[in-house]
């Protein structure tokens, strides 16, 4: 599951994914990643891993982490096929989610290519791309489904559907704010692979005096409105700072964050809430092996989550030993957290919930 970095040019894209690279997780632990320079694999911060690396003193702790792709030269007309428009949004197509970088922060030596910051305006530039790839996609979806309803009417269910649809985007709404309660419905939209119905984080990119009191900055608050409109996440960031940010050791990096009088980096939050938006939770196991955070999907029981360490886990899978992160923080080791009885013994349909620490007893 990837994350796309789009926006317009020149608003900070790059240097975000530079400071994304920057803080790259070791991929030597990751050989599911992707090799491309246009693909930056992150560790997902997680402060209990911290803890129990603290804790558990390991040869290896290993985060979770997420992978974002950075989709340059997203113009105006793309969907027209201007610039090299169609390659563009096919790479967006391959993500699961979009972090639309939006340029808020003024600097008269960096051009901006609609003459002056206008954040409204820019996602509105930016949407109408998205929207019109999409108006191409549900134009050919009611085609196949006229002629299919030829043969069967229940096809015209679904043309009479995205002929809705596509009255909507040409209205200029993104397919994300369809209305649509029926879950058959939905099922069907989900199908057509539409761009401007992918989840989406706005990242208000702000000059480092804006993101110190970035709740005062009029760019960031029209970006806030925007994305409160579509329930979606606005996260400050200052682009430039991150890059800086990410070179540092962690030591550093928190008495850096100190000194500005921020709890946490811009690009932390960002890749939280990235995680959130595609559904992902972590669970932990910890050892004097290894310490680990696994990433699974919301809702998932445990047996599965146990396959995610090893096949042979979910096939023998007997039950999982379960504490909180919580519970284990407060209790300060696991024997004592058991003899207080905090360590659940869980079955086969228990589902994992985030921050849980994890032994799983299996057949082999
Ligand atoms: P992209 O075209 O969207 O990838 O934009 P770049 O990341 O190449 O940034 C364009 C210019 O804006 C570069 O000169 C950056 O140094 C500058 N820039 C990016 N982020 C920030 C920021 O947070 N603050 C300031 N002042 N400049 C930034």
């Amino acid at each position: 599951m990837k994350l796309g970095i789009v926006g317009l040019p020149n608003v900070g894209k790059s240097t975000l994914f530079n400071a994304i690279t920057n803080a790259g997780a070791e991929s030597a632990n990751y050989p599911f990643c992707t090799i491309d320079p246009n693909v930056g694999v992150v560790a997902v911060p997680d402060h209990r891993l911290d803890w129990l690396s603290e804790f558990y003193h390991p040869k290896k702790t290993t985060p979770a982490v997420i992978e974002f792709v950075d989709i340059a030269g997203l113009v105006k007309g793309a969907s027209k096929g201007e610039g090299l428009g169609n390659k563009f949004l096919a790479n967006i197509r391959e993500c699961s989610a979009i972090v639309h970088v939006v340029r808020c922060f003024d600097d008269e030596n960096i051009i901006h290519v609609e003459g002056s910051t206008d954040p409204l305006r820019d996602i509105g530039i930016i949407d109408i791309e998205l929207i019109m790839a999409d108006v191409e996609m549900v134009e050919r979806r009611i085609k196949k489904a006229e002629t299919a309803a030829k043969g069967d009417k229940k096809f015209l269910r679904e043309a009479e559907l995205f002929t809705r649809l596509k009255d909507w985007l040409n209205d200029g709404n993104s397919a994300r704010s369809f209305p649509c309660d029926d879950a058959d419905d939905q099922a069907l939209i989900a199908t057509a692979e539409l761009l401007s119905l992918k989840p989406i984080i706005y990242a208000a990119n702000l000059d480092e005096d804006g993101f110190a009191d970035y709740e005062n900055v009029p760019y960031y608050q029209q970006v806030a409105e925007v994305a409160a409109k579509e329930g979606a996440q606005v996260i400050p960031v200052c682009a430039k700072l991150e890059s800086e940010i990410a070179e540092l050791d962690d030591g550093d990096k928190k008495a850096f964050l100190e000194d500005l009088g921020i709890p946490e980096s811009g690009l932390d939050r960002l890749i939280k809430a990235s995680y959130t938006l595609l559904g992902l939770i972590s669970y932990l196991t910890g050892g004097e092996d290894e310490c680990r955070a696994w990433t699974i999907t919301k809702g998932t029981k445990a047996p599965q989550a146990a396959g995610k360490i090893h096949t042979d886990f979910e096939r023998g899978f007997i039950r999982a030993e379960v504490i909180s992160f919580e519970d284990l923080q407060k209790t300060g080791s696991m024997a004592a957290a058991k003899e207080k009885g905090l360590v659940r013994s869980e079955g086969k349909e228990y589902v994992m919930k985030d921050g849980d620490i994890v032994l799983f007893r299996f057949n082999v």
